[in-house]
Formats: structure tokens, C-alpha cells, sequence
């Protein structure tokens, strides 16, 4: 089943006229949502829609009073503090309020002027988290990522035999997940250099970022009920843009035999929008397996997913050192890879999440895992790009880096174009590292 409608129609305009320009990542043909308030203001923490360089009161519009029924009742969830009521709510009411805003936000719309009133500029707010994260799960679905990284601990045998039957995944936290802006002190830990006889304690010198697409998870599932693998379009309600920071010489100390554990979880950092499920249906493509590999298991497979499970999103990493800052650059741009490489499907973790039974919840967060494409300049981490260290990186200004450094700001940012569609932006996750705590 298609989600594309009249909303994702190119030949749609705004009367907000930011909203039209070329390469602006919030046309009407998005309309993602986000909690925010005033900058510096001690007001509630509500739900925006973006349009151009502003974005809509969305509790400033549910008490306007314009509308009635489902788009009603979703206009009231949007102006809570936190998105969990609206991202409950059934696809068809998400669907029904997109339709509400885009013909309100429309060139030539009756409700201009109402909505004049209640547009702020996004250069005048800040964002908190989109909603409660119950549970966090970080898959890893990038085969390129899961080669590269196996190979450094295993050469000759870089991917796990189960690597290519199962979605694989880990439960994460999610008491440390941010929202862009927030910086965080280097984190601390157990370390063991591979010549040494003991570990040390200290600041980690092996500071990485991975560049990951989050997804939040919609209306959930009772638990002991599996979602179909074509039912999953109820239950997705959106994604954004995911840096989900990494120490690795904590990681390669901990990790065995139960995974990675304080090397993950200090913090991870979303970018504030949600682009929703419906929003990026123009950009879905074919998704196949190599007719080489082990094809899917049947509750994996389905003719919906092979049409249709695959996101074409453009994924960027940028790094502005404090060096740059200071000289007023904005940084430089090191890696660039589409989420359209991913190994397995969104539609596929979300059925192999709750294959055994377990419940998922609205605001429930699956990381996509590290997104790499095949060649160098697409990897998602600097593990990858400079050989798990072995090989430093010149930036061109002249500064190298192996890992990060502090003052480092680690910058993502994402959008979907596609010829017959309008191109459609993420915004941006920005953190930058503090030195660690003395
Ligand atoms: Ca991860």
C-alpha cells in the first residue's frame, strides 16, 4: 500500500514564502514535527509543524478551533509536551491531520490569516526531545559497516553466519538520548591497550561517532502479537537523524561476551524533527537480497517490502574542529552515503522486533546501526574511515585527526530527492565534545 496522496504533489506551494525556496528542507510537501518553545522562554514544551524558515504553533492551532473529529483530537495529543498521544493515535488520523495542515499552509488557503498569527520563526526556538523513549533498540543493518568492523577483530572471517538471516540488534538505553545542541563531556572509562598486562582508568581516547537513521515507533503491538512485516506502515510513525556516539577502546575491552555496554550508552543525540513514515513514502524504493545470499525467512519477506522497503535518504557527516569554529567555518564534510545500502528493511526490523511476541510502545526508538555505502568516502564512522586508527585523516585546513578530539562538533544532516518529487530535508544533529570531567 502506497501512502503517497495529494500532499506530495510538486506543484504544491505555501503562502510561507521560505517555504518555496529552492534546497530548503522544510517544503510543504514535509511537514515534520517536532517539541519546542520559545528560546529562553519558560513556556510549555509543545508540538511544531516546520514550513520554510518557520514552523506552526501547534497548540497555538488546536485552540483556534478550526477543525473537529480525528484532526481535532490529534491537534490536542500535538500540544503536549511530548508527541507519545499523537504518535499512538492510528496512521489514518496521522494521515488525516497531514492533509489538515497542508491545505492550511497552501497557497490560496481560508485559514491564512488565523495562521499567520500563531508562525514562528525556527531561528527564535529551541527543541527538547520529540517524545518519551521507552525503549531504545539499536540494529545493524549495514552489511558494509558489519564487514568493515568485523574484519578489524576478524580478518579472516568478518561476518558472523548469522549476520545475514537475522536483523541484528541489541537493547540500548534510552535515559541518555538528546536532543541537537546538547554537548557532552568526553566519557570515562575502562580501557586495555592490547600490550598490556592490565586495564587503566581514564578519559577515552578512541571517541567516534556513528551516523545512524533513528525510526519511532508509532501505535505499538500487545505483547504476544507479532506485527506482519506489511503491517508495519501502521506502526512506523516517523524517522530522523541519529548519532549515536560510540567509545571504542571502552567497547573492545567490555564488549565480551555480552556486547557493548558503557561504551554505547553516555550519549546518544537526535536530530528534532520527525520526518514522517508518509512523508518520505515518494522516496521508498526496490529493496532485493543478492541472489547469492540467503534469501529471507517468510515472516521477513513479503512482496510489499521487496516493491517498496527500501528509503533512498541522502545521510552526511560534517566535522567542525574548534580550530574551524574559531575562523568561522562551518566544517567539512566527510562522508556522504544514501540508508538505501541498508542490509535489512525498516519494515523488517519492526517485524523481526516483535516476532517473538515483544511489545513495542508509541515513542519506542530503533537505531538503524552505523549507515555505510561501499567505498571510503560513504563510511559512518571514523572506526571505518581511518582503519580503526591506523590511518589519520587530513582535513583541509591542515589539521588531521584519528578519533575525536575535544571541541570536536559532529554535524549530520539528511534529505530525500528523487525526480518527480520534491526534495525534502531532515535538518541537522549537531553536538560537540567536552573535555572530560576532572
Ligand atoms: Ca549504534
Amino acid at each position: 500500500m502506497s501512502l503517497i496522496n495529494h500532499t506530495h504533489d510538486t506543484s504544491l506551494t505555501s503562502w510561507v514564502a521560505s517555504a518555496n525556496t529552492l534546497n530548503n528542507d522544510f517544503p510543504i510537501q514535509n511537514l515534520p514535527f517536532a517539541i519546542f518553545r520559545r528560546k529562553g522562554s519558560q513556556e510549555a514544551f509543545r508540538g511544531a509543524v516546520a514550513i520554510g524558515d518557520q514552523v506552526v504553533d501547534l497548540a497555538a492551532l488546536a485552540s483556534l478551533g478550526l477543525y473537529d473529529g480525528a484532526v481535532q483530537k490529534a491537534l490536542v495529543n500535538a500540544s503536549k509536551p511530548q508527541l507519545n498521544d499523537l504518535m499512538a493515535m492510528e496512521q489514518s488520523t496521522w494521515s488525516a491531520l497531514r492533509c489538515a495542515l497542508s491545505a492550511a499552509l497552501a497557497t490560496g488557503s481560508e485559514h491564512q490569516a488565523k495562521l499567520e498569527s500563531i508562525l514562528i520563526a525556527q531561528a527564535d526556538i529551541e527543541f527538547d526531545l520529540p517524545c518519551r523513549i521507552g525503549d531504545y533498540t539499536d540494529f545493524y543493518t549495514s552489511i558494509n559497516h558489519a564487514t568493515t568492523i568485523g574484519s578489524i577483530f576478524r580478518p579472516e572471517n568478518p561476518l558472523l553466519p548469522n549476520y545475514k538471516w537475522v536483523p541484528i540488534g541489541y537493547h540500548g538505553r534510552s535515559s541518555s538520548i538528546t536532543v541537537s545542541g546538547k554537548d557532552f563531556h568526553r566519557p570515562c572509562g575502562q580501557t586495555k591497550a592490547p600490550a598490556a598486562t592490565e586495564p587503566s582508568f581514564g578519559p577515552c581516547k578512541r571517541l567516534d561517532y556513528e551516523m545512524e537513521v533513528g525510526i519511532y515507533i508509532g501505535a505499538g503491538n500487545e505483547m504476544g502479537e507479532a506485527i506482519d512485516i506489511d503491517q508495519a506502515d501502521q506502526h512506523i510513525f516517523g524517522m530522523c537523524l541519529f548519532n549515536d556516539w560510540s567509545a571504542r577502546d571502552i567497547q573492545g575491552w567490555e564488549y565480551q561476551p555480552l556486547g557493548p555496554f558503557l561504551a554505547k550508552n553516555f550519549a546518544s543525540t537526535v536530530s528534532p524533527w520527525i520526518i514522517t513514515n508518509e512523508a518520505l513514502a515518494p522516496y521508498r524504493e526496490a529493496w532485493s537480497r543478492d541472489a547469492a545470499d540467503p534469501q529471507p525467512l517468510p515472516y521477513l519477506d513479503s512482496e510489499q517490502n521487496s516493491a517498496l522497503g527500501s528509503y533512498d535518504v541522502q545521510l552526511e557527516v560534517t566535522l567542525q574542529t574548534a580550530k574551524m569554529r574559531e575562523e568561522g567555518q562551518a566544517g567539512q564534510k566527510i562522508t556522504r552515503t544514501s540508508f538505501n545500502h541498508s542490509y535489512w528493511t525498516v519494515a523488517q526490523m519492526v517485524a523481526h522486533h516483535t516476532v517473538n511476541g515483544c511489545n513495542l510502545q508509541p515513542g519506542d526508538f530503533f537505531g538503524s546501526g552505523t549507515q555505510s555505502g561501499p567505498s571510503l568516502d560513504q563510511v559512518g564512522s571514523m572506526m571505518e574511515l581511518t582503519g580503526a586508527g591506523k590511518n589519520s585523516f587530513t582535513l583541509e585546513n591542515g589539521e588531521s585527526r584519528v578519533f575525536l578530539e575535544d571541541g570536536d562538533a559532529v554535524i549530520m544532516s539528511g534529505f530525500c530527492e528523487k525526480a518527480g518529487a520534491a526534495r525534502i530535508g531532515f535538518g541537522e544533529v549537531r553536538s560537540t565534545i567536552l573535555p572530560a570531567k576532572a
